[in-house]
């Protein structure tokens, strides 16, 4: 099964998952639109369709292991690495930083892609690549369901998304939903 980009918009659309508003994104930045990507992987079916669709853009690169943060990544990328037939672990964060906990290791050299739900700024992913780096893994791709299109281009792997929303986002000294005097909205997940 084959996802075009406009069906995977229109299945966040469908289920309310393309919020409009005023909202606080986890990188700081303010934006007039948010992805609640748990809002569609919420359907295990959904959640299997976006996987596999994005597992078939990532099968090259020859990953042993899926690494994603969580909380936002932990679903799409155990339907990743289902669809690779490979582990899928997650890095959490402890005091702000992320970390492997639980149990979880990598091996010296191990081929890892990094997955996360919806790329803003590129940030999480970078993290996450550096906390499997730190490990010893060797990162050789990373992927998303949506890319919002702010900066993937400064993570240093292949990368691959499903879908590029873009949806503008501000510095809040110079957003011009704070100007206008609406409410700023944090969402109840990472962006
Ligand atoms: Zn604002």
């Amino acid at each position: 099964m084959t996802l075009d980009a406009s069906t995977v918009v229109d299945r966040f659309r469908r289920v309310g998952a393309l919020l409009e508003g005023h909202f606080r994104l986890t990188s700081g930045l303010h934006s007039a639109g948010y992805l609640q990507s748990a809002l569609v992987l919420q359907h295990p079916r959904e959640a299997e369709a976006c996987g596999a669709a994005l597992a078939d853009r990532l099968r090259d690169f020859g990953a042993r292991t899926v690494l994603s943060p969580a909380l936002g990544g932990i679903v799409i990328g155990q339907e990743v690495g289902r669809a690779l037939g490979i582990r899928a672990i997650f890095a959490e964060r402890v005091d702000g930083a992320l970390m492997l906990r639980r149990g979880f290791s990598l091996e010296p050299g191990e081929p890892v892609v990094v997955i996360e739900d919806v790329v803003t700024t590129g940030g999480s992913t970078r993290e996450t690549i550096e906390v499997a780096r730190a490990a010893g893994a060797r990162v050789v791709g990373a992927g998303a369901i949506i890319d919002r299109g702010g900066g993937v281009q400064q993570i240093d792997v292949p990368f691959h998304a499903l879908a590029k929303v873009t949806l503008p986002t501000y510095e809040p000294a110079s957003c011009p939903l704070c100007l206008a005097g609406q409410p700023v909205v944090k969402p109840g997940s990472r962006a």
